[in-house]
């Protein structure tokens, strides 16, 4: 039988990529022919890392893994998975509380560009990790070895010195 090369897109604030993602991604690329992470350039609150960070620590992460690309996009994640000729997007588990967004957002892009999305649960130990915990964390000190890459736990450490060096300098001037 013919072997139809199949493109997925993993989209994704990844701010920062964690360890449950990455378990997704290795997970993922067994199934695909190429796999494209993909960073959502749209502006999103409480923003840590610019989508050009990201996409750097990202693709130190992913060095060596065969057909597994990083990119950033803009505006609809539909748009730019048929602008890139992608036919699958792959989006994570953690919980069944991911079920209940994840389902209505499948459904919305298979409405709206007749994509289908395939979903891959990570392994138990990242099942309650999330970027949004991690930055919490990190902005405390927590030590985050076993949830994030140390390379990612580096920038954070970075990130937050200079930002409490920051408030520090606006406190005593
Ligand atoms: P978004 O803002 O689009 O939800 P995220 O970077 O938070 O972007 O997540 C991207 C995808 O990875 C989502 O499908 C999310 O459910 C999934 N994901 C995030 N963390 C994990 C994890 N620990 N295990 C499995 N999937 C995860």
């Amino acid at each position: 039988m013919d072997h139809k090369f199949v493109r997925a897109v993993f989209p994704g604030s990844f701010d920062p990529i964690t360890n449950g993602h990455l378990d997704v991604v290795k997970r993922g690329m067994r199934l695909f022919d190429e796999l494209i992470i993909a960073v959502g350039r749209s502006p999103v609150k409480n923003q840590l890392f610019t989508p050009e960070e990201r996409v750097e620590m990202i693709a130190e992460l992913i060095e060596g893994l065969p057909g597994v690309v990083v990119e950033s996009f803009d505006g609809l994640t539909v748009e730019y998975a048929a602008k890139r000729q992608a036919t699958v997007i792959l989006r994570g588990l953690r919980s069944l509380t991911d079920v209940q967004y994840e389902f209505q957002l499948a459904l919305t892009n298979r409405a709206v560009a007749g994509i289908e999305t395939i979903f891959i649960m990570s392994s138990e130990q990242y099942g309650f990790t999330s970027s949004t915990l991690i930055r919490e964390v990190a902005s405390l000190g927590g030590d985050l070895s076993n949830l994030i890459p140390a390379s990612v736990q580096k920038r954070l450490a970075g990130r937050f010195s200079r930002l409490r060096a920051k408030q520090d300098d606006a406190a005593s001037g």
